[in-house]
């Protein structure tokens, strides 16, 4: 019995090399007759991981909102595994152009919109395959493979189809099976896209495997997609606009992986298109962002997603199935690593190259401002690993940001210096340059992101290096309470300022806040100062603890004082010192929201603001009691016009006669204003040019892009009188993502754009839209009987990156009044 026993033993590695099951043995279901759910996923992975120890390794490198694993698996030879760190290592020196690295590092990502659900069905078979037929591929090439970057959103479609499939599946496009409903899988569990976050980072997703990603800063990156059902697969090359920052060779090795994939498509008669739609400009996506960091970013597009299930007939009458699409990503998945391992000393060589130039117009940015806002600022640098430093004091000369032309700033130990002498210097250029360079301005996505104007900073872009000392240390102790002053005072110009006020609401302190500047102790303080008295709050107990533990959390230097007679302004006794109400507050969801647009208000409050909100659906909103609710959210969307009914209309209308607070977004403003007299907004119309004309059909497109904004920035007028605005300066750098236009409110315009400021400071917009923006509301405010009517025909929570603007959101929950 010991004998068979040993030899058995001695048998078993051998084995299970022989006999790696497939996905379709591990999973008891043929590959693409199911839909595997992320748990079943994860269990492959690691069985693959146990039945190959010496050619993988797993790692679970989060966990999502809905505390799903995050995995990452890292394969190649034996012999390259038991050599994974010092390959990396190499492969990292090249950043400073002293590695001598010999192997091609691919990165294979799936399933980042959760609906294209053929891609991490095709990441099993593609690691089978790379472990058994294709092996001989990872001699030298260390291939990672993220098989879901958003499993939120896949097992939120994968559950639904479940549920609603027929058995057998219908491939009749009728069925419900093949109409994902408005809660779809494509976003994550914020309804946030992951794919337009890589730069911003405001999803743990993206946090997490930014880690991960810049631990190797792959040569080829992939993002496996998927596009309209009728639609024949789309690979590399991309389309223009590219960035002026991708190389020749980039652009060259999109072309080699390219005509790579079409051989194997060509021989099974497939059909695939590419340099259309996808173009590489916007940086906060799979393809962008890892081409930025010197590797060849590439999106695939497969036609299936939410829509196609397990098979669906097509317009042209072929049944696509779940199959075709699985064998279309295996194929372009294996063929790119493919290309790579024959690549590898070129890989390598322009990969240093691409660390060695630096040949950048400005050399340097120097910013200055408020000091939560260069915080926020340095920490999504950190995460990016972009260096910074403080200033010396100086006055560097260089573009102002603020005015569009030459100017200068005071540099000082207060200023954040990030320079171009650092390996990260072309993904600095991308997101600081004043101005993204477009070849062409017919894009897939926006054309401004510049960091500077996102944070509200002062900056001025320098040719020369600016010589920088190394970040001051931070050695303030925070929360320390002059015990028994009479009040507290603190200052309000960020997030972080509503966040610490957030907590105190949530603690129930009473706050105040000033309407008028004043000056106390010398000091003088401005609009919206929050004022927070021993006497307002005898009732709390632990008053002190809450307070010490707020200043601390939010790392705020609160002022004590010991009077409420002010030297100059308003006592803190007065009608023009209110108190914040602690509120109850609903958004809106459903069909006549935007899902993203809906998840952005969702996120803000649970994940930025962190104060409670109550999600109203469409389904039965006319049946809430809305008294109940001190503020209704209406987000961006185009379904209100077949939801706000006479009957809803008139209700929301009531509500706020009654002294309800009202905040609507982008589309659902036309939806609510129009021809209704109970509304003093207007519309701004612009006279349509009546000369007849005729343009040839290919020219249309050209034609069309002159009505067309496609996220620009521009410089807008605030009246930080208004409260909707306090805590700002008198200008703003506001995102346009379209012609939505209004007048000017008589009383309520807190920002608008000027006489003259409808040109964009970055980005493009069309000669007709410039016309039909110009002098017109961004953000205003209306009186409606007791209650308030707040529009933001703007969008300051877009995408959660665009900081500068979020005080705009708090300042209409907490100052308005
Ligand atoms: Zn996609």
């Amino acid at each position: 019995m010991k004998l068979i026993l040993r030899t058995a033993l001695l048998f078993i590695p051998l084995l299970s090399l022989a006999q790696l099951k497939s996905p379709s043995e591990f999973l008891g279901y043929e590959l693409g007759t199911q839909f595997t759910r992320h748990h079943e996923v994860v269990d492959y992975y690691q069985y693959l991981a146990d039945a190959e120890p010496q050619r993988m390794t797993l790692i679970e490198y989060g966990k999502t909102n809905e505390r799903r694993p995050l995995i990452l698996a890292t394969i190649s030879t034996k012999q390259n595994m038991q050599n994974l760190d010092t390959i990396r290592e190499e492969h990292m020196k090249d950043l400073n152009g002293e590695g001598s690295p010999d192997k091609a590092i691919v990165w294979l990502s799936y399933n980042v919109h959760g609906n294209e659900s053929v891609s991490t069905e095709a990441s099993m078979q593609t690691i089978y395959d790379l472990f058994t037929s294709k092996s001989s591929y990872l001699e030298n090439t260390v291939v990672l493979i993220d098989p879901c970057i958003n499993p939120d959103g896949r097992d939120r479609y994968v559950n639904w189809y479940n549920q609603f499939k027929n058995s057998p599946n219908q491939v009749d496009p009728n069925s419900k099976e093949h109409h994902e409903n408005w809660w779809s899988g494509r976003s994550n569990h914020y309804m946030f896209d992951l794919n337009r976050d890589w730069a911003w980072l405001t999803q743990v997703e993206s946090q997490q495997r930014l880690k991960q990603f810049n631990k190797w800063l792959p040569h080829v990156h992939v993002d496996f997609h998927e596009q309209g059902v009728d639609n024949p697969y789309y690979f590399a090359p991309a389309a223009e606009p590219f960035h002026e920052v991708i190389t020749d060779f980039q652009r060259e090795f999109q072309e080699t992986i390219g005509k790579n994939h079409a051989k194997y498509f060509d021989e099974n008669g497939w059909f695939y298109f590419t340099k259309e739609v996808f173009d590489l400009l916007y940086p906060s996506y799979g393809d962008t962002y890892p081409t930025y960091n010197g590797g060849i970013g590439m999106t695939y597009e497969q036609g299936g997603s939410g829509r196609a299930g397990l098979g669906i007939i097509t317009s042209i009458g072929d049944t696509l199935t779940l199959k075709d699409r699985i064998s279309h990503h295996l194929t372009t998945g294996l063929s790119t690593v493919e290309v790579a391992s024959k690549n590898v000393t070129k890989l390598n060589d322009e990969f240093k190259k691409f660390y060695l130039n630096k040949n950048f117009k400005y050399n340097s940015y120097v910013l200055n401002g408020n000091p939560d806002k260069l915080a926020a600022l340095a920490s999504l640098l950190d995460k990016h690993e972009i260096e910074y430093q403080a200033g010396t004091n100086a006055t560097v000369k260089g573009h102002s940001y603020t005015t569009g032309k030459a100017g200068s700033i005071k540099s000082s130990d207060k200023s954040l210096v990030i320079s171009s002498n650092q390996p990260k210097s072309t993904l600095v250029k991308v997101l600081f340059e004043p101005m993204a360079k477009l070849s062409d301005s017919v894009t897939y996505d926006i054309t401004a992101w510049s960091l500077p104007y996102a944070y509200g900073l002062d900056a001025i872009a320098s040719e020369s290096l600016i010589s920088k000392t190394y970040p001051p240390h931070n050695g303030t102790e925070y929360g320390v309470l002059k015990p028994d002053s009479y009040a507290y005072l603190s200052d309000w110009n960020s997030m972080k300022d509503a966040r610490f006020l957030a907590e105190l609401l949530r603690n129930k302190v009473r706050v105040r806040y000033a309407h008028k500047p004043f000056t106390l102790d010398g000091i003088s303080h401005e609009r919206g100062t929050l004022i927070i008295t021993k006497s307002d709050n005898k009732q709390l107990k632990n008053f002190n603890d809450i307070l010490r533990t707020a200043s601390v959390n939010h790392s705020k230097n609160l002022i004590s004082t010991n009077t409420g007679f002010v030297e100059s302004g308003k006592d803190f006794g007065s009608g023009y010192v209110d108190v914040i109400q602690s509120l109850n507050i609903a958004v809106l969801s459903g069909e006549p929201t935007s899902t993203l647009r809906f998840g952005e208000v969702w996120n803000f409050f649970e994940q930025q603001l962190d104060y409670p909100i109550t999600v109203l659906d469409e389904d039965y909103f006319g049946k809430v009691d809305l008294s109940t609710y001190d503020v209704l959210i209406l987000p961006d969307g185009w379904g209100y016009n077949s939801f706000l009914s006479t009957h809803i209309k008139e209700k929301i209308k009531d509500w706020v006669k009654q002294g309800g607070k009202l905040i609507v977004m982008g589309g659902a403003i036309d939806a609510l204003t129009s021809s209704d007299k109970d509304f003093a907004l207007k519309e701004k119309e612009i006279k349509k040019d009546s000369t007849n004309t005729i343009e040839s059909f290919e020219i249309s497109e050209r034609e069309q892009i002159k009505s067309a904004i496609t996220g620009a920035i521009f410089k807008a007028t605030v009246d930080n009188t208004n409260p909707l605005a306090y805590g700002y300066s008198d200008t703003y750098f506001t995102l346009k993502l379209g012609v939505q236009s209004y007048k000017y409110l008589e009383n309520g315009s807190a920002v608008y754009l000027s006489e003259g400021a409808n040109k964009p400071v970055s980005g493009f917009a069309g000669s007709e839209a410039q016309k039909k923006i110009a002098e017109t509301l961004i953000f205003g405010t209306e009186e409606m009987g007791r209650g308030q009517v707040i529009y933001m025909v703007d969008n300051p929570l877009f995408r959660g990156f665009w900081e500068n603007g979020k005080l705009f959101f708090a300042n209409a929950l907490f100052m308005v009044k």
